[in-house]
């Protein structure tokens, strides 16, 4: 039998009960990952280990909510409880809780995109990177977006957040590199997901948007995943503080 590019590695994965994040932990898995899935809801959390395990995969599931602390702390406890190990961080989680202009958002929401979108993705990076030290050596991706490039209208917010993550992502590099820990981000285009639903449900917003993209389409969530699988594998070893865009040739620039 042929072994996996991941084999005998553990990942955890943020914010992956659906979407993009189910799609990379159905990837990280069948590329022989153990892979310990998450979101906010047990139900999500039950109906995903289901779908994954019905495909023989290795995965097992906890709740964790990014922006509570004792969900995040949770999160990685289990995992070494039960996998022994963390060898890959993908941090998926987002929130968009706000649309218009970005006077007009509120200090709330605000706070909340940054606690979501950059904070959680730091903080849960310190609790995994002591045991990645430990073992030698890891890879933490981040979920970033072309928006964080090139602002989208009327999701100033979220872009700057994205932005944010373009230089947690060199920063997190830099510092980690000694310990042999690599750190990229995936930004993704316009996905076919819940979160970007307003974009495409609506059949002329959708041909516009279209109309921008190279491949005049929009993503589908297994279009992300084999990029993380690629960053997390041996094959990606000398590549770090990279961001790889998949967008269909979406144009977009700092
Ligand atoms: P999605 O399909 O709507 O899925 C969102 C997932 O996040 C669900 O599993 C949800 O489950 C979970 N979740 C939401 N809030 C959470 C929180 N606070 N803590 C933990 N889990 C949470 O979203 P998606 O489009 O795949 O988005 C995933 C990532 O891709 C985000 O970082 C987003 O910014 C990025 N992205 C998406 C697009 C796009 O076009 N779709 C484009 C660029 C970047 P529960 O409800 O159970 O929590």
């Amino acid at each position: 039998m042929q072994l996996g590019v991941l084999s005998g590695k553990v990942a955890v994965v943020t914010a992956s009960t659906q979407g993009i994040g189910l799609a990379i932990a159905r990837r990280l898995a069948r590329d022989g990952a153990q892979v310990m899935i998450s979101s906010r809801k047990q139900a999500s959390v039950d109906k995903a280990l289901e779908q994954l395990r019905a495909e023989g995969l290795d995965a097992l599931g906890t709740v964790c909510h990014v922006g509570k602390r004792e969900d995040r702390e949770a999160l990685v406890s289990q995992t070494l409880k039960r996998y022994g190990a963390i060898d890959i961080l993908v941090s998926n989680a987002a929130a968009n809780p706000f649309a218009g202009r970005v006077l007009d958002c509120s200090e709330e929401a605000w706070d909340k995109i940054f606690e979501i979108n950059v904070k959680a993705a730091l903080l849960l990076t310190k609790l995994v990177v002591p045991h990645m030290e430990q073992q030698g050596g890891g890879s933490i991706v981040l979920v970033g977006s072309v928006s964080g490039y090139q602002p989208f209208p009327d999701i100033g917010p979220y872009s700057i957040s994205k932005t944010a993550l373009l230089g947690l992502n060199k920063v997190l590099a830099n510092e980690l590199a000694p310990a042999n820990i690599r750190v990229n981000c995936l930004a993704p285009g316009i996905i076919k997901t819940q979160f970007s639903s307003f974009l495409w449900l609506d059949d002329s917003l959708r041909q516009q948007l279209e109309r921008t993209i190279a491949m005049r389409r929009i993503g589908e969530p297994e279009e992300c995943a084999g990029t993380v699988s690629f960053l997390c594998s041996q094959d990606a070893a000398y590549i770090t503080g990279e961001t790889i865009v998949v967008a269909g040739g979406l144009q977009c620039r700092l």
